[in-house]
């Protein structure tokens, strides 16, 4: 029997994606629901586990030989536990060891959603072929991966590369996580809007006060919209550049809807990078946007079970 294919689960605040995937990273069978975030654990999980008993129905299921989750955060990928801050029904969840049980005991890879994705864009997508990378989300909130040496590198419990939670602003705005300043407080779609809104820029006539309504502003050249743009590339800059001191990297991938924003975000980008990356070293560090749509999730997580969590499948299988 050929045992080519994993299962991969995609778990976030709104919906649970489940798939089979080959190891060239297609998606070849689909399964999904809503996320009833906020109902208790045993009810989230039996949405993961009907997402599961859907893709069990293929007759490709026999040829899974492994699951990958890619979670919403913070996961504790030793421990095999998730507690997304959007699912508070979930608080040290024992994620990794119920979703063993309702496969039949396949063996179970977890990572965090900003791990996923960073393995995603590193097999397929803008960074592939780049050994030191750094990949983000920036929407609702900021997350992040990190792959160094070639390898993902998720860190003991499956969140490093938690670049929202850096601290670009020392006595900065406090931040849900605690903190104070962070890249995430300032540059997160719901913050560039807030920002915007605040010195006066005022949405269409259909009222859509979203990020991306204020990038459509800028690029008309809606100075508050420019600016509040400016700001967040600012500290996303701030954030990159740091990382690239500290570790090297040499691209930068950037997803998420606010990446979508195109040059509205990443022209000011660039040119916050030359201020903040300044050493020899980080000077040709690049930034490029995310080419991985929205099965990037599954994709990664899929990566995360062909590879092992520290780990992904050989840049030549994807060809
Ligand atoms: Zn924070």
């Amino acid at each position: 029997m050929h045992t080519d294919l994993v299962a991969a689960l995609d778990i976030g605040g709104t919906k649970i994606a489940g798939a089979l995937v080959d190891g060239h990273g297609r998606i070849l069978v689909r399964a999904q629901r809503a996320t009833p975030a906020q109902e208790d654990g045993d009810t989230v999980m039996g949405a993961v586990a009907d997402v599961i008993a859907e893709l069990t129905l293929s007759p490709l299921w026999c040829r899974a030989r492994a699951v990958g989750i890619g979670s919403a955060g913070p996961v504790d990928a030793s421990a095999g536990t998730v507690s997304p801050v959007n699912v508070p029904g979930w608080r040290g969840y024992p994620l990794v060891e119920r979703v063993r049980a309702a496969t039949g005991g396949l063996p179970v890879e977890l990572i965090g959603d900003g791990v996923a994705i960073t393995a995603a864009e590193h097999w397929q997508g803008a960074a592939r072929g780049h050994d030191n990378a750094l990949c983000m989300v920036v929407s609702t909130g900021v997350g992040g991966g990190l792959v160094l040496g070639g390898r993902l590198h998720p860190g003991p419990t499956g969140n490093a590369g938690h670049i929202g939670h850096i601290s670009v602003d020392l006595d900065g705005d406090p931040c849900p996580c605690g903190s104070r300043g962070c890249v995430e407080r300032i540059a997160s779609g719901p913050n560039i809007a807030r920002r915007a809104l605040e010195g006066g820029w005022r949405p269409g006539p259909d009222g859509d006060t979203s990020a991306a309504a204020v990038a459509a502003a800028a690029r008309q050249g809606d100075p508050v919209a420019v600016a509040s743009f400016e700001r967040a590339a600012q500290a996303l800059a701030a954030g990159i550049a740091a990382t690239a001191t500290l570790v090297e990297i040499d691209i930068a991938v950037i997803g998420g809807g606010v990446g979508k924003a195109g040059e509205a975000l990443f022209t000011p980008l660039r040119r916050a990078l030359s201020d903040y990356a300044t050493l020899s070293f980080v000077r040709g560090l690049t930034v490029a946007p995310a080419l991985m749509g929205t099965d990037a999730g599954l994709v990664g997580a899929a990566a995360a079970a062909l590879g092992g969590r520290n780990s992904v499948p050989a840049a030549g299988v994807a060809t």
